[in-house]
């Protein structure tokens, strides 16, 4: 009944960047060749793309604006 090692996605001991497909560490959170921001691993062995929530939270405080505007000028 002991089957904790199997759970579908294979160990790595490096993966690749999503950019430029270089190997590097597994823990690595920056690429040391093209310097891209790097997340964990997926199934196929390359490096995800980290979310950057910052670009994420200014393009939606900047969405909310433009609706502010709009609704702004419809209503005058
Ligand atoms: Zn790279």
């Amino acid at each position: 009944m002991a089957r904790d090692q199997e759970k579908g996605e294979k160990k790595f001991s490096t993966k690749k960047c999503y950019e430029c497909f270089e190997h590097m560490k597994l823990d690595a959170i920056e690429c040391p060749f093209c310097k891209s921001r790097v997340g964990s691993v997926d199934r196929n062995g390359i490096a995800k793309k980290p979310v950057d929530w910052i670009s994420y939270a200014v393009f939606l405080v900047a969405l909310a604006a433009l609706a502010l505007f709009v609704w702004k000028v419809f209503l005058n």
